[in-house]
């Protein structure tokens, strides 16, 4: 049970995770594990029953009574509930379950964003952020999923720039209703959504506002579904909303705090693409060790060409990394919301602020967990050769559906972005991380992590973790002295320093994971050995990311003596870890095939 976070966010790049205070996948309950059940055994029955290719070419205006058919399927289990607190009529999961369960709704393949929407960006607006009476009006209509719900900040004209909206919320001369006018794009769910929540300015504010739209208000227009290149069942629409009445008090939240609204969302999003990503990567492994376990070539199973394998144990250990970071952040959100509860912050407060706490965290793990489930499918598309290309197996269409999480819940390079801005406003605006405490333990961790022969159970492994903090707060430092503010100007700095700290918190998560692991005497031995694997794999990859990131940085804004300096430290910090990659990953590879998939 979720007691006081110990963790605060960002606050891993100084402080040692004590594994006590660390949650593992493998600790779930069997309650938690009973509801993912349900949600996979649900779309192996409703979406996979239809037939791959039937499911290759849903499509939400020709195949909307279909989609919706399965929509009210799977609202009857409770599913569009998740987030919805029991007294509103849902499920009142706590955040990191409602990971588990979005993990496995990515079998759902394009239907997986309809519910995913519904339970996410659609509904917790009015979690979140709603009046008592907006909740009881609201919720539990969305909870039973009798209606659709969805999210509408995206224009024409302000997409990563969303503040620069120019839908307007115009107060009436009786003072009874906002009339808004606007047009919203790419809006999810959005054909067959009866609320919206609509970010808009009212009258000449400069910050935007939110608002809770009712389809029957009147005035709202839907444009046709759009024609997209993948997650082609999911509804996406443009709205319309000319002169549309909204009573006053169905304004969200309070005036002008729309904005900071709309981006602790995404928050909750963006880890969701990391949760449902890393299923559709074991959904990947399990198709792939189907298929190249069957095809011959060569006179033996491709499965047992060291090509194949170097693929299969690099995505299982990239899987690995996301679940053991997913799952960590998602009990870390529990814990600061029961620790929030108990020091007395109201119902709203508590959600709102153990989400904003780990937007650094979030925004790691939306691009990481994005990026490799866009290659998971690049590579099983190359692992079924000729097949992977034909519409008859499915995978080209984990392709092109995986393609949108780079791009949606604000793009990898606004990610990137923010990860650092947030670090930036922690360190040095709030000063909720303690910045002061590097400058005396980065100098002793150099020393002290001199020795890339240390020994001892993953001692070598954790040394590198804490090198790549080390490096990336030495080069974020030597970057921010010399280029001052130009640094936010000098983005492709900005990129590599974002990629230096993922693969920070990335690894780091993964070893953790297995250290927990081996204190304590029941796991299971075998399966500990490759999870082993997969963490030192995972490991010596993100060195290598860190390795080109850290040179590409410091060849940017550096020169002479500094740059040398730095180069040798990128050099002595990260350069000496070896593993044998290739054992390592056919070791993990094999376990994968000989279990038909990602099963410990
Ligand atoms: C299928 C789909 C579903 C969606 N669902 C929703 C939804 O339900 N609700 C909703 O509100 N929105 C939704 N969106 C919108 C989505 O969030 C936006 O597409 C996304 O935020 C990017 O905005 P944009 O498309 O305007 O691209 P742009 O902002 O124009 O970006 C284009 C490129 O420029 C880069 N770029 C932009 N600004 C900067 C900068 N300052 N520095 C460096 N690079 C920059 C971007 O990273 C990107 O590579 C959806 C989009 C799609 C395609």
């Amino acid at each position: 049970m979720a007691t006081g976070s110990k963790l605060t966010g960002g606050a891993f790049l100084f402080e040692e995770t004590n594994t006590a205070d660390l949650f593992i996948p493998e600790e779930f309950t069997e309650e938690q594990l009973m509801i993912s059940n349900s949600v996979k055994e649900f779309m192996l029955k409703e979406v996979h029953g239809l037939g791959i290719e039937k499911v290759a070419s849903l499509d939400a205006e020709k195949d909307k009574a279909l989609v919706m058919e399965i929509f009210k399927k799977a609202s009857d289990l409770g599913f569009c509930g998740v987030s919805v607190d029991e007294q509103y009529g849902g499920m009142g999961l706590d955040f990191n379950t409602s990971l588990l369960f979005t993990e496995n709704l990515s079998l759902g393949f394009s239907f997986a964003t309809t519910i995913g929407c519904q339970t996410s960006i659609g509904s917790l607006p009015i979690v979140w952020y709603g009046t008592e009476e907006q909740k009881t009006k609201y919720l539990p209509g969305i909870a039973s999923g009798e209606k659709g719900c969805s999210y509408c900040l995206t224009e024409p004209g302000s997409g990563s720039d969303a503040n620069s909206a120019k839908s307007r919320a115009v107060l009436n001369a009786e003072g009874t209703h906002y009339i808004l006018n606007g047009q919203k794009m790419w809006i999810t769910n959005g054909g067959f959504a009866e609320v919206f929540t609509v970010f808009a300015k009212i009258e000449n504010d400069e910050k935007l506002s939110a608002f809770i739209v009712e389809k029957n208000f009147g005035g709202i227009s839907l444009g046709k579904e759009e024609k997209k290149m993948g997650i082609k069942a999911s509804s996406t629409v443009q709205v319309f909303f000319n002169n549309v009445p909204i009573p006053k008090e169905n304004l969200l939240g309070e005036r002008g705090k729309g904005f900071n609204m709309a981006l602790n969302i995404l928050n909750s999003g963006r880890i969701k693409i990391a949760a449902g990503g890393m299923g559709g990567m074991k959904y990947g492994l399990e198709r792939v060790i189907q298929y190249t376990t069957e095809r011959i070539q060569f006179g033996k199973p491709i499965a047992e060409f060291g090509a194949m394998k170097l693929k299969v144990g690099t995505i299982a250990s990239t899987a690995f990394a996301i679940e053991s970071g997913v799952y960590r952040v998602g009990a870390e959100v529990d814990k600061k919301h029961a620790e929030l509860l108990k020091a007395g912050s109201g119902g709203n407060d508590a959600k709102i602020n153990s989400m904003r706490e780990y937007a650094i965290e979030c925004a790691i793990l939306k691009v990481i967990g994005s990026e490799a489930v866009c290659n998971t499918a690049d590579e099983a598309i190359q692992m079924f050769g000729g097949m992977g290309y034909s519409q008859e197996t499915g995978v080209e269409m984990a392709y092109r559906d995986a393609r949108i999480t780079k791009i949606y819940e604000g793009t990898n390079e606004i990610n990137r972005m923010l990860s650092l801005a947030e670090f930036y406003k922690r360190a040095f605006a709030t000063k909720e991380l303690k910045i002061s405490k590097a400058g005396k333990t980065v100098p002793l961790a150099i020393l002290q992590n001199f020795n890339p022969f240390k020994s001892g159970s993953l001692a070598r492994e954790f040394m590198f973790v804490n090198n790549l903090k080390s490096l990336f707060l030495i080069i974020t430092g030597a970057a921010g002295a010399k280029l001052k503010e130009k640094l936010v100007d000098q983005q492709e700095i900005v990129m590599n320093l974002a990629d230096i700290l993922a693969m920070a918190f990335m690894a780091e998560s993964a070893l953790l994971r297995v250290k927990k692991l081996s204190e304590n005497p029941t796991t299971d031995k075998a399966a500990l050995a490759i999870k082993t694997k997969m963490a030192q794999v995972y490991l010596y990859d993100a060195l290598d990311t860190a390795r080109k990131a850290a040179n590409n940085a410091i060849d940017s804004f550096s020169g002479g003596l500094t740059k040398w300096l730095l180069k040798r430290l990128v050099r002595t910090l990260l350069g000496t870890y070896s593993i044998n990659p290739m054992n390592l990953r056919r070791e993990v590879a094999d376990h994968i095939a000989d279990k038909k998939g990602y099963y410990f």
